[in-house]
């Protein structure tokens, strides 16, 4: 059996290579194309999770499930968020053929699944970017949504003003963008056209009433029901697009507290992002809308990520690998 390591995910899965699979992952998905379960969720000690995510990329496709750990703690020791294994089978002999470090391909995936959002939702002429956060999703949504907007300027918000500087400093060297970093999260997204909400943050850390019109957000952090990163009233002034609908509705934080509170229902979800890509519902109709890209993760992510690196020849060498994320190599 096949083992695609970390460094080989890093190195391979580059974002121009991640970013058409996500964007054709979801579009199979949202067109019914792929087959998976709701992701199952075993909640362990404290904030610790075991995540369970089994799929298939079509009825007679690559097949095969991630399991994953997440444990918000590990920012604090230097170790991933996510670790796991993404087991692929083979649908010509639904053997197991290949096993790949989920850590990697979720921090990558990830990005790249907010890219090929933005992409679609944000106005044609953003180029201001703010990450609120400074773990490894910050680093990799910086790399991941320059590739689909030619970005002027990154602010960085987190709650220790060090640690956002010194990701600050890393990136603005390695992907040339000046970087700034704010001193509070309404300094940070002031003059915003694209923010990333990437953070552990239990309750709202943004607020409706500091995003400018026009603006587009992943919100990324809180992928389980619980956690929010942004009110209600951002929630309820956007116009609110999901990676997976029934995952969203019974998983998505920010939307279920919005609709407890009684500012929205179902119907507030107007599209996932595969039905925008292929074009069934619009995505942004206004320049002055908020949009909002909610992420809770998908395994048809994982799967076809994996698969493309398990099925294509490896021609590269280990010396041009990406840069890991920060405080992680
Ligand atoms: P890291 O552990 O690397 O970083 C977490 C970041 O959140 C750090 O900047 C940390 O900084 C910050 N943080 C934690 N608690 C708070 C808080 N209460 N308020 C503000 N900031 C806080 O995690 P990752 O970068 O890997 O992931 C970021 C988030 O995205 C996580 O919540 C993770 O579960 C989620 N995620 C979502 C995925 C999806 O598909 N939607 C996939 C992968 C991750 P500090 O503690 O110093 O403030």
């Amino acid at each position: 059996m096949r083992l695609i390591d970390r460094e080989e995910v890093a190195r391979r899965l580059t974002y121009p290579v991640c970013i058409p699979i996500v964007r054709d992952a979801m579009i199979a998905f949202s067109r019914g194309e792929t087959r998976q379960h709701l992701r199952s969720i075993i909640p362990l000690s404290g904030p610790r999770l075991f995540g369970i995510m089994p799929g298939a990329m079509a009825a007679d496709g690559p097949y095969g499930a991630k399991l994953i750990s997440v444990s918000p703690d590990n920012f604090a020791k230097g170790l991933q968020s996510h670790q796991g294994l993404i087991v692929l089978f083979d649908p010509e002999t639904d053997a197991p053929v290949c096993v790949v470090h989920a850590g990697e391909v979720t921090a990558i995936r990830t990005a790249a699944a907010s890219a090929v959002a933005t992409d679609a939702l944000a106005r044609a002429d953003a180029t201001r970017l703010a990450i609120l956060g400074y773990g490894e999703q910050a680093a990799t949504h910086i790399r991941a949504i320059a590739e689909v907007r030619p970005l002027s300027a990154v602010t960085i918000w987190g709650r220790s003003p060090d640690r956002a500087a010194t990701l600050a400093a890393r990136m603005a060297g390695e992907i040339g963008i000046p970087i700034s970093v704010a001193t509070d999260v309404r300094q940070a997204v002031a003059g915003a056209d694209i923010i990333c909400t990437v953070t552990g943050a239990a309750e709202p850390i943004l607020q409706g009433a500091w995003v400018r019109s026009g603006t587009h957000l992943n919100l990324v952090g809180s992928s389980h029901a619980g956690p929010a990163e942004v009110d209600n009233d951002l929630v309820a002034r956007a116009r609110f697009i999901a990676d997976s609908r029934e995952g969203v509705l019974a998983q998505g934080g920010e939307f279920l507290r919005a609709k407890k509170a009684g500012l929205i229902t179902d119907a507030h979800l107007v599209a996932e992002i595969g039905e925008v890509l292929a074009g069934t519902i619009p995505g942004r109709t206004s320049r002055d809308e908020i949009t909002v890209y909610k992420s809770l993760g998908h395994v048809v992510q994982d799967l076809a990520s994996a698969w493309a690196l398990y099925a294509e020849e490896d021609g590269g060498r280990a010396d041009q690998a990406q840069s890991s994320p920060v405080g992680l190599e």
